[in-house]
């Protein structure tokens, strides 16, 4: 269940906010002073904040700022007037949304899942996932190392995964046949460049339909390789 702290010293206020949140399946904390709700803004696990920008002891301005500089969770500054509003959207505090009293109950709760759906998709966005590479039917998986040709997986040695990924990675652009050596191999490598010949040719019987009319590894004749997009 997410937490939201409302730090409001309108009671009033507070508790219909309160209210309509809880109604909503939220968990609801309020706080009138600005001193106590920066406290608990930056101790306790809020997923979002309801900040009013007049309060007593500290106000919105520097708790909105002072939890910035700690936290990316949502916080959503009120005011009761719009001047108000336009001008801490110009200061840049670095809060998600802004409202100005009064306002719908229905409203706010719209906002706060709005709020809490985009961070919760940002969150998730920051998990690490595997690096792809894809041009028309072929999908590359860095990460796993693992290539599919039109949705069928195809086995790849090290170095012809390699220059696969290399090439693919540097679409339309036309490399030497040494160019692609130094790149693949390492300087200690026993070998010579006909080794790319080599795998370039092993690399388009797996991904070609017809390796005499390659549709993706081209030959430039006395020049070298490309990867066609
Ligand atoms: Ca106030």
């Amino acid at each position: 269940m997410s937490k939201i702290l409302i730090v409001e010293d309108e009671e009033s206020i507070a508790e219909l906010e309160k209210d309509y949140l809880e109604l909503s399946g939220f968990e609801v904390e309020t706080e009138r002073r600005g001193d106590e709700g920066l406290r608990r803004a930056l101790e306790e696990d809020f997923d979002l904040i309801i900040l009013d920008l007049m309060l007593p002891e500290v106000d919105g301005f520097e708790i909105c700022h002072k939890v910035r500089e700690q936290k990316n969770i949502p916080v959503l500054m009120v005011s009761a007037k719009k001047d108000d509003i336009d001008k801490i959207r110009g200061l840049g505090l670095g809060a998600d949304d802004y409202m100005t009293k009064p306002f719908s109950p229905s409203e706010l709760v719209a906002r706060v899942k709005a709020h809490l759906a985009r961070y919760e998709r940002l969150i998730h966005s920051n998990v690490k996932e595997n690096e792809i590479v894809e041009i028309r039917g072929i999908k590359i998986d860095k990460t796993a190392r693992r290539v599919w040709v039109n949705g069928e997986e195809r086995n790849f040695t090290t170095k012809e995964f390699d220059l696969l990924t290399f090439l693919a990675e540097n679409p339309n652009h036309v490399f030497t046949k040494e160019e692609l050596f130094r790149e693949i191999w390492d300087m200690e490598s026993v070998g010579d460049i006909a080794t790319v010949t080599v795998h370039i040719k092993k690399i388009r019987e797996k991904i070609e339909l017809d390796t005499a009319r390659p549709q993706y590894i081209e030959t430039i004749w006395g020049v070298g390789y490309r990867f066609k997009v």
